[in-house]
């Protein structure tokens, strides 16, 4: 069984070398240039891992031997899916490495908003040594989050906010509401939600139908003492609209990892308003994370040597 990964860039692929030697293959990690130099490492692999590369049609055609393209990461933009599926090779990504690392860093964000970190952190650093120069701080306890979008990150922050004491209601219309009672929360309706939060975290994927779903009347029915944590997609969020509401006081700060255009242009107002922690799309990043991604990588690869079907193919294979 040959296996390759290509475009190799820092790595040194040490987890995936000691799995894959235990279980006699040869691997074989390289940077190609172009799709002639990719076509020629890869035709005969029988599992490719790639990151950036593009595995058009061209490439998979040529391909003589292959079960499965797996990706680091999440996105398949790169790979031609239709091609891979009609020869018969399974398409792989990466969903789970930074599940928790997003919880995390969405909880992060809240707090860091809600008890006005940066701006304390910003008046020591100037010796200003009071609490009357930073708005009002509120405690999280006994207040209601309002969490839109309740899969693998969304319940985290879920089990979160339960240990701080607060309330939880979801919005999301593809979970049961036995379901979301199961995890101590409720289940509402989107109007619901915005109108009895006390904060709101978006955990919800980017669509049609999610696209600028928090928008200027949106930001007019939320409480003027809430916060709007992004941590999801920026187009979830129509950013003019949070600016506006920012600049209002129709909220009371953000806390953003994820923008409408990346990075952030440096001339974006948001960069100058006080109540908004903004971080550069690295809700995921952890060490840990990056162990996670290897592994997840190397156990599917695994699953399917010893010939059963991957977890985490986004295509059927008849
Ligand atoms: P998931 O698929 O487990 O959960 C998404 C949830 O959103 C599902 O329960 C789904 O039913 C719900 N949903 C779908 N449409 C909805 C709608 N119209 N309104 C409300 N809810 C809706 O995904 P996840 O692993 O929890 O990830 C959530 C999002 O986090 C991803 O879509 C991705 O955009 C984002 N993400 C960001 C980072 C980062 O570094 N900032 C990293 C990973 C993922």
């Amino acid at each position: 069984m040959k296996i390759v990964i290509v475009d190799h860039r820092e790595e040194g692929f040490e987890m995936e070398k000691k799995a894959f030697v235990a279980e006699n293959v040869d691997l074989f990690i390289s940077s190609c240039k172009n799709e002639e130099e990719l076509i020629e490492t890869v035709k005969d692999a029988h599992i490719i891992i790639f990151t950036f590369s593009k595995i058009t049609a061209n490439v998979i055609n040529r391909l003589t031997n292959c079960k499965m393209v797996i990706r680091y990461g999440v996105g398949l933009e790169n790979v031609d899916i239709k091609a891979a599926t009609e020869k018969g090779i399974y398409v792989c990504n990466t969903r789970n490495y930074g599940t928790f690392a997003v919880a995390e860093h969405a909880f992060a964000l809240l707090i860091s908003v809600t008890r006005r970190i940066q701006l304390l952190d910003h008046n020591v650093r100037n010796n200003i040594w009071d609490m009357q120069s930073i708005p009002p701080v509120y405690s999280l306890q006994h207040k209601t989050l309002g969490i839109t979008g309740f899969g693998n990150i969304g319940r985290y922050v879920c089990k979160m906010a339960l240990a701080f004491d607060m309330k939880v209601i979801v919005y999301d219309p593809y979970i049961e509401q036995e379901t979301v009672r199961k995890l101590s929360a409720e289940k509402v309706s989107f109007d619901d939600l915005i109108k009895n939060s006390d904060h709101i975290t978006i955990h919800a994927p980017l669509t049609e139908e999610t696209r600028h779903i928090f928008s200027k009347d949106v930001f007019g029915k939320m409480k003027n003492t809430s916060t709007l944590i992004n941590t999801s997609r920026g187009g979830l969020v129509n950013q003019n609209d949070l600016i506006m509401a920012l600049k209002s006081a129709q909220i009371a700060g953000a806390g953003i990892d994820v923008f409408e255009n990346e990075p952030l242009d440096p001339h974006n107002e948001l960069l100058t308003i006080k109540n908004v922690v903004l971080t550069p799309h690295v809700a995921w990043y952890t060490e840990d994370s990056i162990v996670n991604l290897h592994q997840e990588v190397i156990d599917e690869v695994i699953r399917v040597l010893h010939g059963n079907l991957p977890q985490n193919a986004v295509n059927k294979i008849r």
